[in-house]
Order: structure tokens, then sequence, then C-alpha cells
């Protein structure tokens, strides 16, 4: 298929109009064909006002239909072939190994919300039957489940122009549960984002499902995201990018009329804290692993560390002195955009100039407009403690190394911590290290979503015990992740009918035997019992 530079709206293509902007190779920093506008107003209420109508009308679809749909979606992707992965790797200048690895996290996960519909349990049923001769009052008959909210409106990630952008889990999870979706492409990925969204379109109509369940729109600029939100239609938003633009978006959402839900996934600093026998024993080992980790995909992951915190002492010199080594061995490679890379610069740069920060090593820097170097600073626990500026997101390759001077240190310095997605302890497994500071793994549960024992933050296991999310300013709802199955609950509310006629219950609501688990009259039954 050809790029035509359209938004897709509900199946059909509307070429753009206005300010044309085109994609950018991060390599060479070339401009792409072909060109892409921002949506009108009058394309956002199509493609919002069509979503409500599925919404309204109950057009998405039953549990069945729609886990075909993700299924097709998935061979969908798999067919698009090196096309695809050769307008994704010149639009985000990432490897083609990574390209094709998330091609197949992205089709994975559309598999694993598929048999999660199919099977049920997420629905949380819950039936109490009528007691009509309970004194001193009856009980009326109450039955609760999980329905859709209504249109999501998913704005598609700069970091996993796969993963997390149209195919990814925010809309994979919002078509899980039957919520119509209405998708602002990121403007660094246009020409992937449009292929991905054809497939979307040809699988809609290949399962006979009504075209309104998605459409998706261009934008460059905060108007179009801002519409979007601002749409009465909406009803709930996905976001994963920076804490400017989740929080921006937030108030918007916030000071509507009907203030809705924004699930923003925003920045985080995903600190390490290495215990000191840890440090003495493995401290060069641990050093390796975590500049490796940090190096990830020219460290764009949410996940990387961005902050190690450390208690002077045995093992100190030589962690950092590896560490540092490590990082400025090789250029650090190409950031996905202009603007990120940028970022990066500003954000290392605001920090080296705080005068308590030492820069201990920095890479080299490779060729081309976005390239970056990896850097290692260090500062004292005291001064982290009391200086907030050191907690922000450099989004990149670099960490700062927080050396405190004793473990209490260390716990004021866990205290001060703000809200995280991860946070990881180092300890030594063969002395009792961890259960005689386990006041530190407190601290950290409060402030991150996951806690990590003796490995690195980066590498999101996409199942259905994970969590991705964490207290502000992590993510706007820490109760929620946006990976992992679990991510379905964002876009689900609970419901119950009090004596409904059992002609207007649904399947899974009946008497008879269920065909999904269910807790009846305090019991647990399984599709098959009566
Ligand atoms: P971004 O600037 O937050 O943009 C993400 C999406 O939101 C884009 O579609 C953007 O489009 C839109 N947007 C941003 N601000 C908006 C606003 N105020 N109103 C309406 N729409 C808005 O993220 P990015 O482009 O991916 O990267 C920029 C920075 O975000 C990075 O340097 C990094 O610091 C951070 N980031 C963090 C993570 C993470 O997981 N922690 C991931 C990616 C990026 P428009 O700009 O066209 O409006």
């Amino acid at each position: 298929m050809e790029l035509h530079g359209s938004h897709f709206i509900a199946g059909s293509l509307h070429p753009g109009k206005g300010e044309p902007f085109r994609a950018v190779d991060p390599v060479s920093g070339e401009e792409m064909t072909p060109d892409y506008f921002d949506a009108q107003s009058g394309e956002i209420d199509e493609a919002l006002g069509r979503a409500e109508a599925v919404h309204v009308r109950r057009l998405a679809g039953n549990r069945n239909d729609r886990a075909l749909l993700l299924e097709r979606v998935a061979d969908g992707l798999e067919e698009a072939g090196d096309r695809l992965v050769e307008r994704a790797m010149a639009e985000s200048g990432l490897p083609q190994p990574r390209i094709i690895g998330e091609r197949g996290r992205t089709c994975g996960q559309l598999r694993m919300f598929s048999s999660i519909i199919r099977e049920g349990s997420y629905l949380d049923v819950v039936i109490e039957t009528a007691l009509p001769d309970r004194q001193p009052i009856p009980r009326p008959d109450i039955r609760r489940w999980m329905q859709p909210l209504g249109p999501v409106v998913v704005f598609g990630a700069s970091n996993f122009p796969l993963a997390f952008s149209v195919a990814g889990g925010d809309t994979a999870s919002a078509l899980a549960v039957g919520c119509p979706v209405v998708l602002k492409a990121h403007p660094a990925h246009p020409g992937t984002s449009e292929i991905v969204a054809g497939v979307i379109t040809e699988a809609i109509s290949a399962c006979g499902l009504s075209a309104g369940l998605f459409s998706m729109v261009h934008g460059r600029g905060h108007g179009v995201g801002e519409a979007l939100v601002r749409h009465p239609a909406t009803a709930a938003v996905g976001f994963t990018g920076s804490q400017a633009g989740g929080m921006a978006l937030w108030r918007i959402a916030t000071e509507r009329d009907a203030p809705i839900p924004v699930f923003a996934e925003m920045g985080s600093v995903n600190p390490i804290f290495i215990l000191p026998a840890a440090l003495a024993t493995r401290g060069e080992a641990i050093a390796t692993d975590l500049a490796a980790s940090i190096r990830l995909a020219v460290g764009q992951f949410c996940t990387s560390p961005g902050v190690i915190v450390t208690v002077r002492g045995e093992g100190g010199t030589d962690f950092c002195d590896t560490l540092g080594k490590a990082l400025s061995s090789e250029p650090a490679g190409t950031m996905l955009h202009s603007g990120i890379s940028a970022n990066y610069r500003g954000g290392r740069q605001r920090l080296a100039a705080i005068p308590a920060v030492e820069v201990v090593a920095e890479g080299p820097i490779g060729d081309g407009p976005c390239a970056a170097a990896s850097a290692l600073m260090r500062v004292d626990g005291n001064r982290f403690i009391d200086d907030p500026r050191l907690q922000a997101e450099v989004f990149g390759p670099s960490t700062l190394l927080v050396e405190c001077s004793d473990v209490p240190e260390m716990l004021e310095a866990a205290r001060a911590i703000e809200g995280q997605l991860t946070a990881t302890v180092h300890s030594d497994s063969d002395s009792d290290e961890l259960i005689e500071h386990k006041s530190l793994v407190h601290l950290l549960e409060e402030r991150a979503g996951r806690v990590v024992f003796g490995g690195v933050p980066t590498g999101v296991e996409v199942g259905e015990a994970i969590q991705h999310g964490g207290p502000w300013p992590a993510t706007t709802d820490s109760r929620f992740t946006s990976v992992g199955t679990a991510a379905i609950a964002r876009f689900l509310r609970p419901i119950c009918y009090q004596d409904c006629p059992p002609g207007l219950l649904p399947d899974e609501l009946r008497d008879g035997p269920a065909v999904v688990s269910r807790r009846v009259d305090g019991q647990w039954e399984e599709p098959g019992s009566s």
C-alpha cells in the first residue's frame, strides 16, 4: 500500500489540508514523503462522533468478535512485512532487530488480550439473587459486571513506534473491552502509524465490525491532542510521553464540564539502591549490568535507570570506574527525534550546571543530527536529598550516581524520592543485608509500582502480573497499569442491574450454567458448572 498522508476516519481515508509536515529520518536528518497534516475540527468531530455512535448503539461486537479482531490485527502486522519494519526503522532510527522484536511484542500483546477477553473473568461478574422473604426487608436481585467506558483517545508514544503506538497496548486494551479508539499518531512516525492504521481498518472490515470502532488522526503541535481530549464524546485518555504533555492533557480533562480520566504514563528516574555488602562483593558486575541497561535503546525507555544510590565505602571506587568506562567507551547512538535529543542535551546541561554535580564520564558522540553521548554524573547524598531538581528525568543514556555517607542517609534519599514506575534494590544474598534493611524496601513500596530485586528495571514483562504504573508523577493514577492484561481495567466501569427482567440480561449474568467465572450468592462458579 502506498502511503497517502491521510487520516483514517471510521474506515475512510481523509486527505489532509493546511500546513504540511513530514517525518524526519533521525539518522540522516532527511525529510520523508508524503506530507501529513494536522486534523481539522470537522475530522475530529467525525471520528469521535462515529466512535460515540458505536458505543451508544452497542456496535463494538461481543467478546468473541473482538478477540477475533485483535488476532486479525496481529496477523495483519506480521503480513505487513518488511515495508512496516523499514518505515519504522527510518522514522525512529531504531535498528532492525529492535523493530522486529517490538512487532513481536505488539502481536503477542494483541493475542494475549484476545485470550483474556475470551476467558471473560475480567468482567468481574457478581450476582446476589433476590431474597423476597428476608426480614426486615426483602433483598432485591442484584447483578454487577464491568462495562466499557466509551470512546478512548490514545496518544501514540514516540519511544515505542509499534508496541505503544497505533496498535499498541493502549489501543489493544481499549478495543478488547469494547471501547472505540480515536488515535493521535505521534508526529515523529506518521508513516509507520499510517501502515498500522491500515491494518486495523482492514481487520475491522474483515471481521464485519463497525468502522467507527477505530479512527486515527495526525497532528503536530498541541492543538489536535487538546481538541481530542476536550471533545464531549471522549470518555478516557491513554498517554505515554513527557510529564509536561501528560499533565497538560490531565488538566484539560479535569477542567471539562464532564471530567474524564487520563491514564498518563510520564517520567521516572527508576532509582537503583545498592546496599554496602552488595557493592563490596558484586559492585563491578552490577556496574556492567547497569551500564547496559542505561545504554539500551539509547536510554529511551521509561524504565531506564536515571539515579543510582550507593553508600561510600568498599567497592565504591571500582563501581564508579567500571560504570563510567562502560558508559563512555563508545557513542551511545541516535535518538528518536530532534525534540528528544534536544531535551536530552538540555536536561544534561541543567543537571551538570548544578554546582554540587560532578561530571565523572562522558562518552564520544557519533554522527547525525540526533546523535547522543552517554554520561555519568555524581552528587553527594545530602545534596540529592535537599534538591528536587536532581530528580528530574533526563530522558536518554545518562545517570546520576548519588553517594551517601551511610545507610541512614541512603534511607533519607529513598524517602526524598518521588513516585516512580520502578525501584531496584541490590543486596548481598549471602548475608541478611536485605532483611536488616527491610525498611528500605518498605520506603520503595510506597514510591514505586514495581520493586525489582537484584536486576535491572528495563525489560518490562508483558503478562498478567506486571504492574507498570506508579504514584505521581510517574503516572496520573497509580491504581492502574499500562502494560499487561490488567491494563484493560482502565477502560471499564462497574454497573449493576437491580431486578432486571431475565430476558434483558447478557449471557454472562443469566441464571443457568456460567459462561465466565463468577461469584453467585457467595460461591464461585466456573464455566460449565450450573
Ligand atoms: P511528548 O512531547 O509528551 O508527546 C507525546 C504526544 O503528546 C505527542 O503526540 C504530542 O504531540 C502530544 N502532546 C505533548 N504535549 C502536549 C500538550 N501539551 N497538549 C496536547 N498534546 C500534547 O513526548 P515525546 O515526543 O515522546 O518526547 C518528548 C519528551 O517526553 C522526551 O524528551 C522525554 O523527556 C519524554 N518521554 C518520556 C517517556 C517515558 O516513558 N517516561 C516516553 C517518551 C517521552 P504534539 O507535540 O504534536 O502536540
